[in-house]
């Protein structure tokens, strides 16, 4: 008999951070590995958001506050939606969790019992499956291709919903694709969504400030406003603001489902740490000027890998439109490597740390993060090269 439980035995651990810990270990050996594995931007957290944090520290803000973020940090994120997604909510609509993961993983769990199906585009974040079968439910992939742009249709979702359909997960921004969807498009799934009213959707927009694309970011809460009843936008501040180490996640949806959130993150983590919130509110409070000036510089090493990665035999790159991960497909390396996991750990060996697709339900190939900086993003993808010369 099985020590954990049934639920965890369902579960594998996330691969993205597997792969982190691993290059992590392997340098404090010594090693001398590039990691691009792991979404996180390699800038320094803005100063004003690192001043805010040690004033909170001065003025004793070490206590417990509100389950769902303080009253403060819920105005400022309400500011945040507003200006930067376009969505108009009230602070009662709005909660704020130990990373927009945590705020996923209670939305799930709040909501899914077993028998309930999920519909999830794939190549997907590695999480999201897995959650869902924590909780008990049932994934359905929604398979998608670079040649689609890694998006779903309208009538590939309409033909995957059935009466145990709970949840559409979208993400876009999308990790690890880049795949953004337009307003066209969203209003295409919105109108197959109104037909279904069970089904709920979380837009998980966390990378909603990097697009690369002419295209403004279009969301579905805005876009089909009739359906903003059963939407949850899930945001935060650890990539638009590197601060991945503070885990703040912000997330807006129906009062109900915001409610049933917060009365789960009561009995897990509580309230997230209180000087991150402090953080929190100068980031969204504060100058958002150099926001350009970074997209521009994820642009740029966007455009160098996958310039760098095409010129290598046996790998092909498409252009990701948003975020700051490539999908690099390696399909004509599997005769040689076996799959995609060798083919990680052969690249390991030689100094650089990816996370394989299939961690992502993909298939055969690797994600590349290219939230490095441009020296070592450098050598890395002169490393690969090497590798698979
Ligand atoms: N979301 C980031 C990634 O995909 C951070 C690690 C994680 O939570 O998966 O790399």
């Amino acid at each position: 008999m099985s020590e954990l439980s049934t639920a965890l035995a369902r579960i594998a651990p996330s691969r993205t951070t597997a792969m982190t810990d691993r290059a992590t270990a392997l340098r404090a050996e010594g090693r001398d590995i590039i990691s691009l594995s792991v979404g996180e931007p390699d800038f320094a957290t803005p100063p004003h958001v690192v001043a805010a944090t040690k004033a909170a520290l001065d003025a004793d803000e070490t206590k417990y506050t509100p389950v769902g973020g303080t009253a403060r940090l819920k105005t400022a994120a309400a500011l945040h939606f507003h200006r930067d997604l376009g969505i108009d909510v009230p602070a009662t609509q709005i909660t704020v969790s130990a990373g927009g993961k945590q705020a996923i993983f209670h939305a799930l769990l709040a909501t899914l019992d077993p028998g309930d199906q999920v519909l999830i585009p794939a190549p997907w974040w590695v999480s999201y499956p897995e959650i869902v079968r924590f909780a008990g439910a049932e994934v359905v992939a929604l398979p998608t291709a670079a040649a689609g742009g890694f998006r779903i249709t309208a009538a590939q979702l309409g033909a995957a919903i059935t009466p145990a359909t709970r949840w559409l997960l979208l993400n876009s921004p999308g990790n690890p694709t880049g795949a953004c969807y337009s307003a066209e498009e969203l209003c295409a799934l919105g109108a197959v969504l109104r037909d279904h009213p069970r089904v709920l959707v979380m837009s998980d927009d966390i990378y909603a400030p990097l697009r690369y694309g002419a295209g403004a970011h279009a969301t579905l809460a805005v876009e089909c406003p009739d359906l903003a009843q059963r939407v949850l936008t899930i945001s935060g501040v650890s990539k638009s603001h590197a601060m991945t180490g503070f885990r703040i996640g912000v997330a807006a949806g129906p009062e109900w489902l915001i409610r049933a959130m917060e009365k789960l993150q009561s009995h897990s983590s509580g309230n997230p740490c209180s000087l991150s919130q402090a953080a929190a509110v100068a980031a969204f409070e504060g100058p958002q000027d150099f926001l350009a000036e970074w997209r521009e510089r994820f642009r740029a090493r966007r455009d160098m890998v996958v310039a760098a990665i095409n010129a290598v035999p046996g790998l092909h790159c498409p252009v990701p439109d948003g975020a700051f991960y490539c999908m690099v497909d390696a399909a004509p390396l599997m005769a040689r490597f076996g799959d995609d996991e060798a083919l990680c750990l052969h690249l390991l060996e030689h100094g650089v740390a990816l996370v394989a697709a299939s961690a992502f339900g993909g298939q055969a190939g690797f994600r590349i993060s290219f939230a490095a900086d441009e020296a070592r993003l450098a050598e890395a993808l002169r490393r690969i090269a090497a590798a698979l010369a």
